[in-house]
Formats: structure tokens, sequence, C-alpha cells
């Protein structure tokens, strides 16, 4: 007896955050004869900015730029705040009719390949029933983002069950958490610490940043008196378009002066820091890092929040390591002891490739740390498969956009010369190669085989560069001589 008919589909996306939903819109308006369906581990969709809630959850890029190409940016400020981002993006979805292809509970947990059948076969977990299911597809899109979503990243702290106050990861804010009038001990120094100090500040009655070394922190104004002047100029969506320009440009040749000139960069950002700060701060203790700007994402501070607080007395910054915990608080390597009713721990995410999907080609699993990424965006040896994953050096979505676009021109290939297999082959075994991230953050550092490598040469280097990767994207050929049929 036949078993049940498995549903089919061209383009099978994996995860409705924004880069899933992009990728949905994309291929509806580009590629309008393939059918295609979005399966979501979980009952919402927005990714990250649905799941992260802790006080003052913001962008750290402009809005213009983190906004899709699409549908441009229309609000006021530049930095906005995680609601109003996943609304956006609820939003996009809503309009362009998306919501109906979104297959919540339904967490890939493998994709096996078959090239007889030229197909995928997905086995797909129900997060709300336990059930298991089946898809296949012709084409496999993981959006699925670049961490676990079970957990955040917490280092063993020596003590931790001792401590009789609260401590909380930041991916796992408590909605009843109310530390009005507390004490309040912030474990980190990266853009989740930056943001959440002077956002708890306005409510606890002290807030300690402790970090065991400084980050780069630039302040950026909320709102741009020349954004204002654009946008009383134009149409609301022509001069989103423009921003998005300014932005990616300003944000282009930060970066660019940053690898170029560094100890200048390094100076400039520390003396930005040192003007916000009351006189004799020691900038040289607590903001200066030991590492060249973009070695490390930059952090940024919307108006000098952080450099507000700590000059009005309710943020001090402690640079020091943790000994252990006590009861009542942290005790220092230094002998200071830091008295806390909560500690949050900002110690970071746990990088997670393909939503930790496993992967087997004709029987033979895919290890992903052996593999070479074709323009970051397939990988060698891996047949129909692209994944997404966004600048770290500028919004996420300037990438997820041209990854989006890009594949829908390959289907439009493959359809215009009748290939139904396409599969970058494994490149020359004498080139050189590199981690797939150059960033020496300790959450890339801590997971150096989730990812495939990347080579030294286009098309296998991974380039954080919106401009060269416009032109590769867009006009280059997509028969440039490395794919196989
Ligand atoms: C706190 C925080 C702040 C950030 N701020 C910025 C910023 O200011 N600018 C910027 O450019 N980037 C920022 N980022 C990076 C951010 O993740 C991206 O901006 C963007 O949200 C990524 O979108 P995505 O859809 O690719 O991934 P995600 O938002 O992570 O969404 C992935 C989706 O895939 C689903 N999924 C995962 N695995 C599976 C599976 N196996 N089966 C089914 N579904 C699955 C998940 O449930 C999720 O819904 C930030 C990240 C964090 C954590």
């Amino acid at each position: 007896m036949p078993g049940p008919a498995i549903d089919h589909v061209d383009v099978l996306i994996v995860g409705a955050g924004l880069s899933g939903i992009g990728a949905a819109c994309h291929l509806q308006d580009e590629c309008p004869g393939k059918t295609f369906a979005i399966v979501e581990a979980r009952g919402r969709s927005g990714g990250t900015w649905d799941l992260f809630r802790y006080p003052g959850v913001r962008s750290d890029s402009d809005m213009y730029t983190l906004a899709y190409g699409f549908r441009p940016w229309t609000g006021t400020r530049a930095i906005a705040d995680g609601p109003s981002i996943l609304g956006y993006i609820r939003e996009t979805a809503r309009q362009r009719g998306i919501e109906p292809k979104i297959r919540h509970h339904s967490r890939v947990v493998n994709a096996v390949w078959s090239s007889s059948e030229a197909r995928w076969t997905v086995g797909i977990e129900r997060t709300d029933t336990g059930e298991t299911q089946q898809m296949t597809c012709t084409f496999l899109f993981a959006n699925t983002g670049y961490y676990r979503y079970d957990a955040g990243y917490t280092p063993p702290f020596e003590g931790r069950a001792r401590f009789v106050g609260r401590i909380v990861h930041p991916q796992d804010w408590p909605e009843d958490l109310d530390c009005t009038g507390q004490r309040v001990v912030v474990i980190g120094s990266g853009a989740t610490a930056v943001t959440l100090v002077p956002a708890l500040a306005r409510q606890a009655r002290h807030v300690t940043m402790l970090q065991r070394s400084p980050s780069y922190i630039a302040s950026v104004p909320d709102r741009d008196p020349l954004d204002d002047l654009v946008r009383r100029v134009l149409p609301p969506e022509a001069a989103g378009r423009l921003l998005r320009w300014k932005y990616m440009v300003l944000a282009w040749l930060l970066f660019q002066l940053s690898r170029h000139a560094p100890e200048r960069m390094s100076g400039w950002l520390r003396g930005g820091v040192a003007r916000q700060l009351p006189e004799g701060y020691d900038v040289g203790t607590h903001f200066t890092p030991a590492y060249q700007p973009w070695d490390q994402r930059l952090c940024f501070a919307p108006d000098g929040d952080l450099f507000r607080a700590i000059t009005d007395g309710s943020v001090s910054v402690v640079t020091d390591r943790i000994t252990s915990f006590t009861e009542t608080g942290l005790l220092l390597e230094s002998g200071q002891v830091l008295e806390a009713d909560l500690v949050v721990t900002a110690t970071g995410i746990t990088m997670l490739m393909l939503g930790g999907m496993t992967i087997s080609v004709d029987g033979r699993g895919v290890d992903l740390s052996e593999a070479v990424t074709y323009k970051s965006l397939m990988i060698s040896g891996v047949p129909n498969l692209a994944f997404t994953f966004g600048y770290t050096n500028s919004s996420w979505t300037l990438k997820s956009d041209l990854a989006a676009r890009y594949l829908c021109r390959l289907l439009h290939h493959m359809d215009e010369h009748g290939f139904s297999v396409c599969t970058p082959a494994s490149p020359d075994p004498s080139m050189p190669t590199a981690p797939y991230l150059d960033l020496s953050s300790g959450y890339i550092r801590r997971s150096p085989d989730e990812f495939p490598k990347q080579g030294t040469a286009s098309p296998w280097r991974v380039r954080h560069n919106y401009p060269l990767d416009l032109v590769a994207f867009r006009y280059g050929r997509v028969d440039d001589g490395v794919r196989l049929r």
C-alpha cells in the first residue's frame, strides 16, 4: 500500500525570521512560477526580534539598512527598538501574503539529498506535538540565523549555586522581572551589555557593567537632523531608499578606515568616549580594547546613553575577572566584592549553523567543517542548498537581500538551461582556507568547527563588502565555471 503523500515544494525555506520572510518575498516576486513554503521551529515569526525581550532591546545597525531593500524603513529614528523591528518584519509578511506560507512548530532536523531523484527529503519534528513529518523539495534555503535558540552561552562560574539572588541570561529574559531598586551586575561588554546597562539603570538602584576586557563603543545620534531634512523633502519610500545608501556608505567607510588606519580609528573612538565622560575618568582601563577596531563587532550607544548613565552615577564600569560568586554577589580577582541582587550574564550566544540540521548527500553525511563555502551562500559538494549569513560589519539584511536575489537568478538560470541540480564543485585542494568568520569575538572563537571554511580567492572567499558583493551577486555571471550539473 502506498504511504501517505509527502508534501513537495520547489523551494523550502527554513526559518521565518528577518531573512526567511525576506527570502519568501523575493521568491514570490522574482520566481512567481515556483512553489515554496517556510518551515519555522517556533510558534511565532520574527526570529531574533521575537526571541530577545530584555529591557531596551534594539538594533545596533541603522534601520535604513536593516530594513529590506524592497520595503524601505519610513520610521523617523535610525536605531529602532526590538518590538518595532518585529512589527516591521511581521507587517511585511502580512502585507506580502507570506503568513499563510509559514508552517509553525516545525523544526527541520535532517535533510537527505538523493541525486537519483534530484530532491531533498527533509525530516521535520513538530515542536508542539512531538510528531515527525517529511517534506520534499528541489531546493533547500536555510534562513536559520547563526546561533542556538534553546540557550545562550554562559561560562561556568565558580560558586554560582551559592548566590542567593537571581541570575538571568538576556536570551531568556523573564517577563516578570522587575529590577526596581535592585543592585544589578551585568557581566559582559558586547552589544547586549551596552544596550542593557543604560536601560536597566533607569529602574535599578545601581548597575555595574563588569567586563573582562573592554570593547570599542561609538556614540551615534538617535535621530540625525540631515535625515529629517531628507524625509521632509522626499516622499517616505524615496527618503528610505536614499538614507539606505547614506548609511550603507557610512558603515562601509567606517569599516575601511578601521582596516586601513586602525591606530587612527582606535584613537578617534577612544577620544569620542573620553569627551563624553567626566574629566579624569579612566578611559585607558575601561574603554581601551586590546584589539583593533572591527577585529570584533563595534558597539553603538545611541546618543551616548551608556556614557550619560556613567556620568550621572547610575552606572559604573569594573574591568576585572570573576573569582567566584559569593552568597550576595561576586568576588573579583583584584579582591573587590560586587554586591548584587540580580546578575545578568550578557556572556553571549552559542553559534549554530543551518539550525542544527544534519545533512547527507547520497547516503554520506556532510561534515561542514570540512567543506568550503561558495559565495558565502552554498557549500562545496552539497547540491541545491543555499544558506543566508548576513554581514558582521554592516546590516545583516544588506547581505540577506543579495543572497535571496541571487538565489532567484540561479533558479532562473537552471530553468533556462534545463538543469535540475547545481552543486559547487570542491575547490582546488591546494587553495589555502581560513575560518568562515574573521572576527576574534569569543562566540566565534568558541565554535571553530560549526561553519564551513572560506577560501582565499573568489568565489570561495567570504567578503564583508557590500559594494563588491552587490556587483558580483546582481551582475556577475551565474555560470562561473565552478558549478557542476
Ligand atoms: C540581540 C541581537 C541583536 C542584533 N542586532 C543586530 C543589528 O542591529 N543589526 C544586524 O544587522 N544584525 C543584528 N543581529 C543579528 C540578527 O540575528 C540579524 O539581524 C537577523 O535578525 C537575522 O535574521 P535571520 O532570519 O537570518 O535569523 P534569526 O532571526 O535567528 O531567525 C532564524 C529563524 O529560523 C528558525 N530556525 C532555526 N533553525 C531552525 C530549524 N532547524 N528548523 C526550523 N526553523 C529553524 C528560528 O526559530 C528563527 O525563527 C542581532 C542579533 C542579536 C542576537
